[in-house]
């Protein structure tokens, strides 16, 4: 995306705290089963986060959990492993499970979806700690930033500007005009946590 980093007038902080990760592999003999199985997960939006990971015959899920519902990631195990032939799951998300996931959406011609990299490490990130929006006059975000947890633990601030001053710093794309500018905190109660680019 190319962007006129001088028509950037906002910053928007949004941190997510991690949680408990799954992942759910399942092959679907049909578009029904695949049907089911994308309500199946749809119906717990409410409660987990939920990033697709592929479509087709290789229909494939990246869950996240507060620690206190553990519970569902077991329950959605057992219902898939009841309900579908062959299912793999995993209790975390990692290079080596998407790997996995790329290689049957290859053998399976089943489409692998883009997820979020973080943008310091590179790695595949499918729910990033801390997003950053950088957004245009009109309110209109023109650049979307994903950090991974241990990008932004190590990113050392005392406030909430040095730490996105800190992240956009350590980010592999360098944002031209941030760090000569001005963030000015804006009222937005605490999440998410906007500032105007003051140049
Ligand atoms: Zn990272």
């Amino acid at each position: 995306m190319s962007v006129n980093e001088n028509s950037l007038t906002e910053v928007i902080v949004d941190q997510r705290p991690e949680g408990l990760r799954a992942v759910y592999l399942v092959e679907v003999s049909d578009a029904q089963e695949a049907r089911t199985l994308s309500k199946l997960f749809t119906d717990l939006e409410a409660r987990v986060q939920i990033r697709q990971l592929s479509t087709g015959k290789l229909v494939s899920y990246a869950v996240q959990v507060h620690d206190s519902e553990s519970s569902i990631l077991g329950e959605m195990e057992r219902q898939l492993k009841g309900n579908y032939g062959f299912v793999i799951t995993q209790r975390s998300f990692d290079e080596i499970i998407y790997r996995i996931v790329a290689d049957l959406c290859a053998d399976t011609s089943s489409k692998l979806l883009p997820i979020p990299r973080c943008c310091i490490c590179g790695r595949t990130e499918p729910f990033p700690s801390v997003i950053v929006n950088l957004s245009d006059e009109q309110g209109q975000v023109r650049l979307r930033r994903d950090y991974c947890a241990s990008c932004a633990a190590s990113a050392t601030a005392t406030t909430n500007k040095e730490f996105v001053r800190s992240l956009l710093a350590s980010d592999g794309k360098h944002i031209r005009g941030i760090e000569g500018a001005q963030l000015v905190r804006r009222r937005s109660g605490n999440r998410p946590i906007r500032f105007k680019i003051s140049r």
